[in-house]
This record gives C-alpha cells, structure tokens and sequence, in this order.
C-alpha cells in the first residue's frame, strides 16, 4: 500500500518522501509546485502536479494507487504574507486542506498526519510550550493552521479519521539531496548561510531589546530529519491503531539570533557581518517546546539538536547547491 504525501517536493516534505522510500515504503506525491521544487523529489517517484483541492485529481490518485494513508505537507507558510493575503491562507490552507479531507474520507482513508505549527499557540504563555498551552494564533497563517486542527478533531469524532499533528517549531538543516530553498527566503540560518556566501552583505538582527540574555529572540530549532523521523514513527503508530494526537516537535532547547549567527561563522569560517534592525511584528521573545509527548507517544528522539551540527547539514547542502535547486 501507498502513502500520499502532499507537498512532497517542498522543503519538510522532500524529507520525508526520501525517508519513506528509504524504508521501503510506496510514496505518491501531489504538489502543485507553487513553492516546491521537482529536483526535490526523486526521480523514481510517482508525482502528480496539481492541487489538494482539486477533488477530482485527488480521486484519480487514488484510484490509481492502494492509498493506506495521506501525509499533507503543502501549505503556504509566510507569516508576513498571510496578514497581507490572508485569503489565499484561508482558501489554500484550510478550505483546500477540508476538500482533501472529504475526498479521503470518502474512499475511506482514515490515517492522516498533518504538518502543524507552533504559530498555532501566538504569543506563549509559558516556555516551554506543551501541547496543552491555550491556542490563539497572531497570524491568518497560524489561523489557518488551527483551523485544520480543529477540523480534524470533528473529522475524528464524526468519521473516525485518525490523525497525528505535529506542531513543528523552527525547521532548519538539511539532508545531503534535500534542503531549504525558499523564494523569497525569510528564515534566519538559509539568511545568514547567505551572507557566509557573500550573496548578501549581513543579516539583520531583528531586535535586540528582548527579555532574553543577549537581548535577541530565542527559537528550538529542529533538524529537518528529526522531524521527518517523528512522521515515520507517527505512521507506524497509526499502523499499530494509535488514537489522534496533536505533538509538539522540538529539542525543548533554544539558541539565540546572535548565538546562531555565531555558530554559522564558526562552521563556515567565514565572517557573518550582521546589522541590529527593529524587532520584526508580532515575534516573540523565546519559543521553546515541551516536546516530551512526541517521545513518549510515539517513541521520537531526536539525533541532532545542537546547532552547530544542523548548520553544518545546512551548509554542506548550500555548498553543493549554490543556487539552491535553481540551474
Ligand atoms: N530573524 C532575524 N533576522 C532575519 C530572519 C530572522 O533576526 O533576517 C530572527 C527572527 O526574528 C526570529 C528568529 O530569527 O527571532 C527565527 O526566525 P525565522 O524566520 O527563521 O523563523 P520563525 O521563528 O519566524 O518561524
């Protein structure tokens, strides 16, 4: 039986494409390629271009192939943008993300992992943030995304979907085929890898003035693979008749802006000139996971917290791919 995996040619979800094929699992990817790359998925995978949406597409795919359960990836994920456009967020997000649900639902498709997000809990409350810290999200992105939450909770309750959401914190580093390509990039470790590259001339320090010991925003950052890790597991927990589950996925560790822009120059050797800017809306100061849930539940341990060694996946990957996966 096959997974269908939207949003495969994306940055997480080329991860996990690759991962499941490295265990020997049948992958079909659906992407509509508006930010993925095709170079992203291998060669050998069966792709189709189109959107989640598309419920007539969706029905051929799985009419096609033994779908035995859907990894839905795609989504848009700029925060910025989605207070600018928050329909596009609304329509593409959620309103798309309900139409593959009922096409699923229908052919009787009842294990479903849905790529969440920290932006879902706004501004914490407390650090570190556990599954069950008060939801209200300061964006139409992080909207957009609990919205789907709260879909598949009623989905559950009324069709029986199974579902695992892991609410990613900072995703960043990379696999040797697979890493962050973004236009436009906003993320701070692919901005400051820039610089390393002399394709800009510093990186801007979004704040200076937080709470925090040296003044700049903290984030847990996690390792792309680590978190492709925690899909395979959630599969195979819903494989083995696990309830639904919302998880949090980060090392419950964080690194500052400066303590990052110092661990880049120290991999790259290069100097990372940096400049101090005004905080960027709505970022807050520290966002920290209590990711003890995902390592119980599912048995999740992830191999590469330190950042230095994420970097260093990051940099290998921009040192091979100079141009990300443009020519
Ligand atoms: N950041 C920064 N300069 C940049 C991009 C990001 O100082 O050019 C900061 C940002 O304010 C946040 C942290 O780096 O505190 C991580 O930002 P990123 O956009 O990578 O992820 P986010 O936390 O917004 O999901």
């Amino acid at each position: 039986m096959a997974i269908l995996v939207t949003g495969g040619a994306g940055y997480i979800g080329s991860v996990v494409v690759e991962d499941l094929i490295g265990k020997g699992e049948e992958v079909v990817v659906l992407d509509n390629l508006s930010y993925g790359h095709t170079q992203a998925i291998g060669a050998d995978v069966p792709f189709y271009e189109g959107n989640i949406g598309d419920s007539e597409l969706v029905t051929r795919i799985l009419n096609s192939y033994e779908i035995e359960a859907c990894m839905h990836f795609s989504a848009f994920a700029f925060v910025g943008e989605s207070v600018e456009k928050p329909q596009i967020y609304y329509q593409n997000n959620f309103v798309e993300t309900v139409h593959l649900l009922d096409v699923l639902i229908k052919n009787n498709i009842k294990k479903f992992i849905f790529s969440s997000t920290c932006a879902t809990y706004g501004e914490p409350q407390y650090v570190p943030i556990d599954e069950a810290h008060p939801q209200f999200p300061t964006s139409p992105y992080g909207w957009s995304k609990f919205m789907v939450e709260r879909a598949l909770i009623d989905y559950d309750a009324a069709y029986n979907l199974k579902y695992v959401a892991p609410r990613y914190f900072n995703a960043c580093g990379a696999t040797e085929r697979c890493g962050e390509h973004h236009d436009p990039e906003t993320h701070l470790i692919p901005l400051v890898l820039q610089v390393a590259q002399l394709k800009r001339e510093f990186i801007s320090i979004f704040g200076d003035d937080y709470s925090t010991p040296d003044g700049t925003a903290i984030r847990d950052y996690i390792h792309v693979s680590d978190l492709s890790q925690a899909h395979i597991l959630a599969l195979e927990y819903l494989r083995g008749g696990g309830d639904s589950q919302f998880v949090n996925l980060g090392n419950g560790g964080g690194y500052s802006v400066n303590e990052v822009i110092e661990a880049a120059g120290k991999v790259t050797g290069k100097n990372i000139a940096s400049k101090i800017a005004p905080r960027r809306a709505g970022d807050p100061s520290r966002l920290i996971a209590d990711a003890k849930k995902a390592r119980e539940v599912l048995g999740w341990n992830p191999q590469i917290p330190d950042i230095e060694s994420i970097i260093e996946s990051a940099w290998a990957w921009h040192l091979t791919h100079p141009n990300g996966y443009g020519s």
